[in-house]
């Protein structure tokens, strides 16, 4: 009906319910996004041919094997963003991993 009449309390609930499930549907929705650390443009031939020798992939196969659990990464400052690796150049994200992954840290 068209020109039915909407209590006004109701109205409030209403759109204030929206107002708030929207903006807090969209944050969750960006949980599950993983981060995309695959951009090489910045390295070298030579550096981009070292990355794929040791076959990274931004997303691990094996959780048990991610790059945030290897003894080579190295922290990005903030959890959002791609951290990096003794191994190789470039972007590595910490849900990465590559066919060198180190329990422990090398012998030198
Ligand atoms: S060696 Fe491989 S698994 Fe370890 S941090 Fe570097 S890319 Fe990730």
């Amino acid at each position: 009906m068209p020109n039915e009449r909407v209590p006004r309390r109701a109205f409030l609930l209403s759109t204030v319910g929206a107002a708030t499930v929207v903006p807090m549907a969209a944050a969750f929705a960006g949980c599950g996004k993983s981060l995309d650390c695959t951009d090489t443009s910045a390295l070298s031939g030579e550096e981009i041919t070292a990355r794929n020798a040791i076959v990274y992939v931004n997303v691990a196969a094996d959780p048990a094997r991610r790059c945030e659990n290897c003894a080579l990464y190295v922290r990005a400052p903030a959890a959002n963003e791609c951290g990096g690796c003794t191994l190789a150049k470039g972007p590595i994200s910490p849900a990465g991993s590559c066919a060198k992954w180190a329990q422990t840290a090398p012998k030198s």
